[in-house]
């Protein structure tokens, strides 16, 4: 079935109410022989609507399991403690800053990370240790839109028995499919498309296979208890069955926006793998049905002229987050904090749903304020 299909009737119920209730229920019955009806014991471990969720995303990046998580970071952190202790782990050197962050600040020395350009395969293939476990992937990259070739990760994880994980959170299933080339887990911030309209806060980790390590996180999920509550399965649910729409809207305002900022004579750079002089545009090309809604641009002038440009815009809402229906700026490099990559002129642009004209007319007002 095409996709466009499949999301169109995600939630559906089978009996009475064409969508599925919320079911709040904390327990279960349990029945005179002591088993339980569809295996439903206590709605830490499941969820009749986590668990519908779950399976939807699983079907649509034909995976084998799905685990829902509160956060999109309690869904990556249930990955990384699925590894050995000490494991080494491969992290993007521009990547969304909280991943690395949880290494510094909550993992420590019971599991290190090295950051690496992951647009450079051979810069991956160096940084690689006796210990390392896991190649963790994010493309396009949070916040400078780097491109990391997935095929080829693939390749040398393959090579390495290394696992394999993508952060497919900005590309959404519909963009691309990490399990293509490779990868063992996709994961998302439910948080961003998916549920797609600012009201939920959730992560997923899909499992291309079940396996060892996927119990594990299963484990960690049920056991742990950072589960996605009925509540935000169901809002998720509700956001994804207009997914392809608007992933369509999103990828077109944004293609027309960098093209516009591109050619503004305030601005010095735009980061859009859509553009052709983009540095990864053909490998996105290759793995990528479409180059999505986030775009980066530099300002002309430096931070200040780049935190003048976001103090101006009118329509456009400074905000942090991404994937909602309304366009979003933010200035990331005064979020990220010190040790922050970023160039101090890069503002992000959660590209929205707007018609394209209003878009280009507040970036233009507030770029010549
Ligand atoms: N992954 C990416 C690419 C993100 O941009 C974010 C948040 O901005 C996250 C993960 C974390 O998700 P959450 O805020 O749902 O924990």
């Amino acid at each position: 079935m095409n996709p466009d299909t499949f999301l169109s009737h995600v939630g559906t119920a089978q009996n009475g109410g064409v969508i599925s209730p919320i079911e709040l229920s904390s327990t279960f019955h349990r029945n005179e022989d002591l088993s339980y009806t569809n295996d439903l014991i206590y709605a830490r471990a499941d969820n009749p609507v986590r668990r519908q969720l779950e399976e939807a995303l699983t079907t649509l990046e034909n995976g084998a399991e799905s685990m829902a998580f509160s956060s999109g970071q309690a869904a990556a952190m249930a990955v990384f403690q699925a590894l050995p202790p000490f494991s080494h782990v491969l992290l993007p050197d521009d990547c969304y800053y909280g991943t690395a962050k949880l290494f510094e600040t909550v993992f420590l020395e019971n599991l290190t990370c090295t950051l690496v350009d992951m647009s450079n395969l051979s810069a991956v293939e160096n940084a690689m240790q006796e210990n390392t476990k896991l190649i963790w992937v994010e493309t396009p990259s949070n916040p400078q839109l780097k491109i990391t070739d997935l095929q080829g990760v693939g390749e040398i994880c393959k090579r390495h028995q290394l696992l394999f994980a993508a952060d497919n959170t900005w590309a959404t299933p519909l963009l691309q499919q990490p399990f293509l080339f490779g990868a063992d887990f996709s994961v998302h911030s439910l948080t961003k498309y998916l549920n797609g309209h600012s009201d939920v806060i959730g992560g997923v980790v899909i499992c291309k296979e079940t396996s060892e390590v996927s119990q594990k996180i299963r484990t960690i999920q049920q056991v742990g208890g950072a589960v996605l509550s009925p509540f935000s399965a169901w809002l998720s649910m509700r956001g994804m069955r207009t997914l392809s729409l608007r992933m369509e809207k999103h990828c077109q305002n944004a293609q027309q926006l960098a093209a516009f900022l591109e050619n503004h004579p305030k601005v010095e750079k735009v980061f859009y793998p859509g553009l052709s002089n983009h540095q990864g545009h053909e490998i996105a090309k290759n793995q990528m049905q479409s180059f999505g809604g986030m775009l980066s641009f530099c300002v002309k002038g430096g931070e200040q002229a780049a935190l003048s440009v976001q103090g101006n815009v009118k329509l456009i809402i400074r905000a942090t987050s991404l994937g909602g229906t309304e366009s979003l700026i933010e200035h990331r490099k005064s979020v990220e904090g010190d040790k922050s990559q970023t160039p101090n002129n890069l503002l992000r642009l959660s590209v929205g749903l707007e018609n394209i004209q209003d878009l280009m007319a507040d970036l233009e007002q507030a770029l010549n304020v």
